[in-house]
């Protein structure tokens, strides 16, 4: 049998690091290798062999309406004939600002640049500029990029003397670490959702402590909404359990595919930034034309096609159903679903902080993963990341799907 992915790997390894441009591509979390994709379209990809795979992955979540929709290709051929790039502004991003502003409840103003991880930077950076204190906390299991001070213990070296790690979804230790070192705190950030540590919703009552909390100790709340933004409601998190941070960060969806992230917030705290104010952050490509087209044409057919409730009936299905296989086939397995994303841990009690997430079986996720691929069901290649829905896949794509666990799960429990 041909194995062009496996070829590709071979010189891939030799020329990028560990042979990918994202670690958990590397499939190091499952064991093989990675397949290289060569074309998307609806709820499906094509692997370099010709092989079709029923698609979780969605790009890691910007890719809520399917892959190769129409509409934003059409957008994109249109946009791509009049440049790629300017250096100055243009109509499109006005217009994607403009749909910011209108659905996200916390955000003002924005201001667009090109990943989640520069959105989390520059809102720091603006965070501490406004606010004149050095300390960030941020909750353990949550992930917001790459950012010296975000990830304290994978190579950020002594930036992370300046992170206060909380556990998630815990009010006392946040409640603690404020009343300690409140008066240095620029902000806290915090997935509002979290889906990097596998799916964990906040707790009853979590999003208002961390609220309540800030505002008395003067500190900014920054949103990362950079998964939740666009997919759990239209308005993100926020706008669902109607908690309003001072800023928001957002990614993924918003730039439909293209490589955008984007971060804004109240007026006054937006308009601390250059070319207004004195905190300086800037961008050769920020607001690139195709990226505002891909992004702007997304937001706009959400908003016709409002995907939300299918969105959610799916998902609870795909999550009901993978819960009575697993009870079917005796694997203890604990499904945590919100909107349209879901995490299978393979454990047998409640997932509620990284904690608990972190006593999940990895080495039975890796088996089960391998078991639907070879059925043709592409799952997240790792234990702690969230499976996401779009409105491309159908009741059948579910449905298939939870069959082929069925089997997996069997083949599992031996
Ligand atoms: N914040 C969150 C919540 C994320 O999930 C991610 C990426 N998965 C980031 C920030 C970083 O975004 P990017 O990969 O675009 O830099």
């Amino acid at each position: 049998m041909s194995n062009r992915s496996h070829d590709l790997f071979e010189q891939a390894l030799g020329l990028i690091p560990g042979g990918v441009n994202s670690p958990v591509r590397a499939f190091k979390a499952v064991g093989g290798m990675p397949l290289f994709i060569a074309r998307g379209k609806g709820s499906r990809v094509w692997d370099v062999d010709g092989r079709e795979y029923l698609d979780y992955l969605g790009s890691w979540g910007p890719l809520i309406l399917g892959h190769a929709r129409e509409e934003i290709v059409a957008a994109l051929r249109e946009a791509l004939e009049f440049g790629t790039s300017f250096g100055a502004p243009t109509q499109t991003e006005v217009e994607l600002a403009r749909e910011v502003v209108e659905a996200v409840p916390s955000v003002e103003k924005v201001r667009m640049v090109n990943s989640g991880t520069e959105a989390t930077l520059s809102a720091l950076r603006l965070a501490r500029g406004a606010t004149g204190r050095d300390l960030i906390v941020k909750a353990e299991g949550c992930y917001h990029g790459h950012v010296d001070g975000l990830l304290i213990s994978a190579g950020s070296g002594p930036a992370a003397a300046q992170t206060l790690l909380v556990p998630y979804n815990n009010v006392s230790s946040l409640q603690r670490v404020f009343d300690e070192s409140g008066s240095r705190i620029a902000a806290l950030i915090l997935e509002p959702v979290a889906a990097n540590m596998g799916v964990v919703a906040p707790a009853p009552g979590y999003l208002e402590a961390a609220r309540r909390i800030t505002k008395e100790q003067g500190s900014l709340l920054i949103f990362d909404e950079v998964i939740t933004g666009f997919r759990v409601a239209y308005g993100g998190a926020q706008e669902r359990f109607g908690v309003v941070p001072d800023l928001t960060t957002l990614g993924k969806i918003v730039g439909g595919g293209l490589p955008v992230g984007a971060y804004g917030g109240r007026a006054d705290l937006m308009d601390r930034m250059a070319p207004v104010g004195p905190i300086y952050q800037a961008g050769t490509l920020s607001g690139n034309p195709l990226a505002m087209t891909a992004g702007l044409a997304t937001l706009r057919a959400l908003k016709k096609l409002n995907p939300y409730a299918r969105l959610e009936s799916l998902c609870r299905r795909l999550a009901e159903g993978l819960s009575a296989a697993a009870r079917d086939a005796r694997v203890p397995l604990t499904v945590n679903r919100f909107a349209s994303m879901l995490t299978p841990f393979f454990n047998g009690s409640a997932v509620n902080d990284f904690a608990s997430a972190s006593k999940s079986d990895r080495h039975s996720y890796s088996v089960f993963f391998h078991r639907m691929l070879e059925q043709g069901i592409y799952l997240p290649p790792a234990q702690y990341e969230a499976t996401f829905l779009s409105a491309a896949h159908t009741v059948e794509d579910v449905d298939r799907t939870v069959d082929a666990a069925v089997h997996a799960l069997r083949e599992l429990a031996g």
